[in-house]
C-alpha cells in the first residue's frame, strides 16, 4: 500500500516565508536571505514528509507567490511590459504578481482570480499574439536536484497544459488553439529532462477537468495528452484532478496511457460511480482522494475504508494509493502550534501536518485483512460515534418550526418603496457609503490595547464611541444622505461577528495563504450557532442619537460567515446557514426595534461558492443559500429598508437569484470599462434598487467630480433615477483619511449635480 499527497502549504508553519517575501518587498532583507529562507523551508518540509512515511513527496508545490505564475514564467507567458523593466528574473516574477513602480517603469500587476471554489486566487497568466511559449526557466528542475542531493527523491507537481491554457487571458486576436503546439513542446521538454533527470513520476495538475466542458474541450484535451505521452519514455505520467469529477472526460482520460490518474472521492460526487460504470484501465495507478485537503476535521476511517474498498472491486488493490483530495495548501500548518485550544477540540482536528499521520494510518489499515480490530481503527470510530459537545436544543427547535412564511418578507417590493419614499423623504440619487471608514493606526492601537489588557473594556469601548462621533460628524459635514457607524469595533467582518455567536471556534496561527503572502484565519463552526446577546445594538444605537439623518445597522449576511469559515462535516451547509440567519435575524430585529430603520446585511462572498457545474448552482447551493438570506430579514416592519452589498459585478448569470434576495437595494462594484451587469439588470427586469459604485475603493486615487457625473450618467442611461444610489464600490477601511474625504466631498457634489439636473434638489 502507497499513500500521496497533491500538494503541501509553503508559506511556513510560522508563516516564515510570507514575513521573508514581505520584507524583501520593503528592502529589508536581501535576495540572499530570502533564497536562504524559502530552500529552508523547503528542505524541512520535504524531511518532515519523508519522516511521516509518505510515499510519494511532491517537488515544485513550493511558491514564491503563485503556482499558476510560476506556471506562466516557466512557459515564457511574460507580457512585453514587463519584459521591458529589464528586471532579474525573481523581480520580473514579482513585478506580474503585484506590479512595478520605480525607476524602470510603471506597470500594473496582472489580474487575480479565484482558484476554483476555494478562497485561494491565481494570478491570470495573459497571451498576448506574440507571446512565444517555450521553456523558460530551471525551477521545476532545480527543485527536484535540491531534494535529490537532501537525499529525498520527490515526485515534481505542475499544473496542466490543459488547465493553463483554459485559464489563460488571451490578449490579441490569436486563441487557446493556436497555443496548444507550443505549449506542449514545452511540456514535452519538462517531461524529457526530468526523465533524464531519473525521476520517477511526474503529477500534472487538470483541475480543469472538473469544470462543466464541451465536445471541442474534450478534443483539445485529449489531442494534448496523446501528443505529450508520446514523449515520456520511462517516466510516469500522473494526471491528477481535484475539487469535483471528471464527468465529462473520464473515458477519455482511462483510455489515454497515463500510468497514475488522481481522481478526487471527497468533492467528486460522481467519482465513485464512473469508476464502477465504466472501468478502470488495468496497471494504471489509481490516486484515490479521500483524505479532505479542504477541510480540518479528522477522516472518518470507516467511511474512507468503505470507498477503498468499493474501489478495490474494479481496481487491483496493490494499484491503489491513498491520497489527499487536492492540495494541503487549504488548510493550516499543523494543530501543535494552537496551544490554547483544549484536547477535546483538538482531537477531533486535522490540520496538514495531522492528515500526513492519517494517511500512514490508513494505508496500513487498508492493507490489513483485520483492520476492524485495529487499535487505530477503533479510535477513530469511537471518536465519530462520541457526540461532539455541539447541539443547542433550542436552535434545533427553531430549524424544525420554520415554515415558508418565515423566508417571505411582507409587503411585496413595490409597496414597501412607496411607503419608503415617505418614511425617509431622501432625495433622488441617495448617498451612502458600504460601511467601513478608515482604520487608522488609532483604531487599530485601540483593539491592540483592549487584547493586551493595557486599557479596560470600558475604556476601549469609549474610545470606538469617540470615533463613532467623528465619523457621524464629518459625514454630515460632507452631506452624504445614509449614515454608517463605521466600523471601528470590526477587525473583519467574519471574524467579529463569530466572535459573538455561540458555536464559533477560533485559532492562533491557523493560516491559510489567500493569494501571495496574504492568509487568511478562518473560524471554526464548532458546534449549533446562536446568539446570546446583541452584537452591534449598542454602537449603532449611540451613532443614531447623534443625528437626525438615518444611519445604516452594518451586519455580515449568513452565507458570507459560512463560507469565510471551515464548516462542520456532520451537517449540512443548508443547516447550518440557516442557524446563522437566525442568529443574525435576531440582530436585525434588535436593531429594528431600537430605532434603526436601514439596515444592510453584506454577503461579500455570495458567489465564492458556487459550486463548480453549472447543473449543481441550484439544487447545490443557491436553493438555500438566497432563502437563508431572506430569512434573515423576513421578519422586518414595511418601513425598514434592507440593503446588501457584493465585492463584485460578475453576477450576470445569476442576476434572477440575487435579485431573489429581495433586499431593497443593492451596491456592488461597477468599474465603468463594466456596465454590462446593468445591461443584464435591464433585461431580465431587475427590481432592487442598485448602487453601483461608482469610483474604485482600492486604489488611493480621488475620483475628480465630473469624472462620477459621468459614471452616473452612464449608469442613469440603462437605469431609472429613482433605482439609483450613489456610494463608492466597497468599504473604505484600507483608505487613507484625507483621501476618504476628498472623495467622498467628490461623490456628494457630483450626485448634487446631477440631481440638480433632473430637477430635483
Ligand atoms: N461593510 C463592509 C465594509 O464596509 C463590507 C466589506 C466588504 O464588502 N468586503 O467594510
Ligand atoms: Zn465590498
Amino acid at each position: 500500500m502507497r499513500s500521496s499527497i497533491i500538494g503541501y502549504p509553503r508559506i511556513g508553519k510560522q508563516r516564515e516565508l510570507k514575513f521573508s517575501i514581505e520584507g524583501y518587498f520593503k528592502g529589508a532583507v536581501f535576495l540572499e536571505k530570502l533564497k536562504e529562507d524559502a530552500w529552508k523551508i523547503r528542505r524541512e518540509q520535504w524531511a518532515a514528509l519523508a519522516d511521516s512515511g509518505l510515499d510519494f513527496i511532491p517537488s515544485n508545490d513550493f511558491s514564491f507567490y503563485d503556482g499558476m505564475l510560476d506556471m506562466a514564467a516557466s512557459l515564457n507567458a511574460i507580457p512585453e511590459s514587463y519584459k521591458a523593466l529589464e528586471l532579474d528574473s525573481l523581480n520580473t516574477y514579482f513585478a506580474m504578481a503585484r506590479g512595478y513602480q520605480g525607476e524602470k517603469g510603471d506597470v500594473k500587476a496582472l489580474p487575480m482570480k479565484k482558484w476554483f471554489n476555494t478562497n485561494y486566487h491565481y494570478i491570470v497568466p495573459a497571451i498576448d499574439d506574440d507571446t512565444q511559449i517555450k521553456l523558460n526557466g530551471e525551477d521545476i528542475f532545480a527543485y527536484y536536484s535540491e531534494a535529490l542531493d537532501a537525499g529525498i527523491k520527490t515526485k515534481p507537481v505542475i499544473i496542466g497544459p490543459f488547465t493553463f491554457l483554459k485559464l489563460a487571458d488571451y490578449k490579441g486576436k490569436k486563441k487557446l488553439k493556436d497555443f496548444v503546439a507550443d505549449t506542449v513542446t514545452a511540456y514535452c521538454e519538462i517531461i524529457t529532462r526530468l526523465n533524464e533527470l531519473g525521476a520517477e513520476w511526474i503529477q500534472i495538475d487538470e483541475p480543469i477537468l472538473v469544470t462543466d466542458l464541451n465536445v471541442a474541450d474534450v478534443e483539445t484535451f485529449t489531442a494534448i495528452y496523446t501528443e505529450l505521452l508520446k514523449h515520456k519514455h520511462d517516466l510516469k505520467v500522473l494526471i491528477q484532478t481535484y475539487f469535483g469529477d471528471v464527468r465529462d472526460c473520464y473515458r477519455e482520460i482511462i483510455s489515454l496511457p497515463f500510468d497514475g490518474i488522481g481522481l478526487d472521492f471527497v468533492e467528486g460526487s460522481n467519482s465513485l460511480d464512473l469508476v464502477r460504470d465504466n472501468g478502470f484501465s488495468k496497471d494504471t495507478v489509481l490516486f484515490a482522494g479521500i483524505v479532505n485537503g479542504k477541510n480540518i476535521w479528522k477522516n472518518s476511517y470507516l467511511k474512507s475504508l468503505k470507498t477503498l474498498n468499493d474501489l478495490s472491486q474494479y481496481v487491483e488493490k496493490k494499484n491503489i494509493v491513498i491520497n489527499t483530495s487536492c492540495s494541503l495548501l487549504h488548510v493550516p500548518y499543523t494543530l501543535k502550534n494552537e496551544k490554547e485550544l483544549s484536547e477535546s477540540y483538538k482531537a477531533r482536528f486535522a490540520f496538514a501536518e495531522e492528515k500526513l499521520t492519517e494517511l500512514t494510518e490508513l494505508k496500513a489499515l487498508f492493507g490489513d485483512e483485520n483492520y476492524l480490530s485495529n487499535e487505530n481503527y477503533c479510535n477513530n470510530l469511537a471518536l465519530f460515534t462520541s457526540k461532539a459537545n455541539s447541539t443547542n436544543e433550542e436552535v434545533k427547535g427553531k430549524m424544525t418550526a420554520l415554515t415558508e412564511k418565515d423566508f417571505t418578507r411582507q409587503p411585496v417590493f413595490n409597496e414597501r418603496a412607496k411607503l419608503h419614499k415617505d418614511f425617509f423623504k431622501l432625495p433622488l440619487l441617495p448617498t451612502t457609503t458600504i460601511g467601513s471608514f478608515p482604520q487608522t493606526a488609532e483604531v487599530k492601537a485601540n483593539r491592540a490595547k483592549l487584547k493586551k489588557g493595557e486599557i479596560t473594556q470600558a475604556q476601549y469601548e469609549e474610545n470606538v464611541k469617540r470615533k463613532i462621533e467623528e465619523c457621524i460628524a464629518l459625514q454630515e459635514e460632507i452631506g452624504i444622505d445614509v449614515l454608517v457607524h463605521g466600523e471601528f469595533e470590526r477587525n473583519d467582518m467574519v471574524e467579529y461577528f463569530g466572535e459573538h455567536l455561540n458555536g464559533y471556534l477560533f485559532t492562533r496561527n491557523a493560516w491559510v495563504q489567500s493569494y501571495g503572502t496574504r492568509c487568511v484565519k478562518p473560524p471554526i463552526i464548532w458546534g449549533d450557532v446562536s446568539r446570546s446577546e446583541p452584537i452591534t445594538v449598542e454602537y449603532l444605537k449611540f451613532a443614531q442619537s447623534l443625528t437626525k439623518k438615518p444611519v445604516k445597522g452594518m451586519l455580515t449576511g449568513p452565507v458570507t460567515i459560512l463560507n469565510w469559515s471551515f464548516p462542520r462535516e456532520d451537517i449540512s451547509l443548508k443547516e447550518m446557514a440557516f442557524q446563522i440567519a437566525l442568529a443574525i435575524k435576531e440582530e436585525v430585529s434588535d436593531l429594528e426595534s431600537n430605532g434603526i430603520n436601514i439596515i444592510q446585511i453584506d454577503e461579500a462572498a455570495l458567489k465564492e461558492k458556487l459550486p463548480i457545474r453549472r447543473a449543481d448552482w441550484h439544487s447545490e447551493y443557491l436553493d438555500w443559500a438566497i432563502p437563508a438570506f431572506r430569512l434573515v430579514h423576513s421578519g422586518v416592519k414595511a418601513t425598514t429598508q434592507i440593503h446588501t452589498h457584493m465585492c463584485y459585478s460578475e453576477f450576470v448569470e445569476i442576476v434572477k437569484d440575487i435579485d431573489a434576495m429581495d433586499a431593497d437595494v443593492i451596491s456592488f462594484e461597477a468599474s465603468r470599462s463594466n456596465l454590462t451587469i446593468i445591461d443584464a439588470l435591464n433585461k431580465n427586469n431587475f427590481i432592487t434598487a442598485v448602487g453601483p459604485g461608482v469610483y474604485d475603493i482600492h486604489s488611493p486615487r480621488v475620483p475628480e467630480v465630473e469624472e462620477i457625473i459621468s459614471a452616473i450618467n452612464a449608469m442613469l442611461e440603462k437605469l431609472k433615477s429613482d433605482k439609483l444610489w450613489v456610494n463608492p464600490d466597497c468599504g473604505l477601511k484600507t483608505r487613507g483619511v484625507d483621501e476618504t474625504i476628498a472623495s467622498l466631498k467628490n461623490l456628494v457634489s457630483a450626485a448634487k449635480a446631477v440631481r440638480e439636473k433632473l430637477g430635483n434638489k
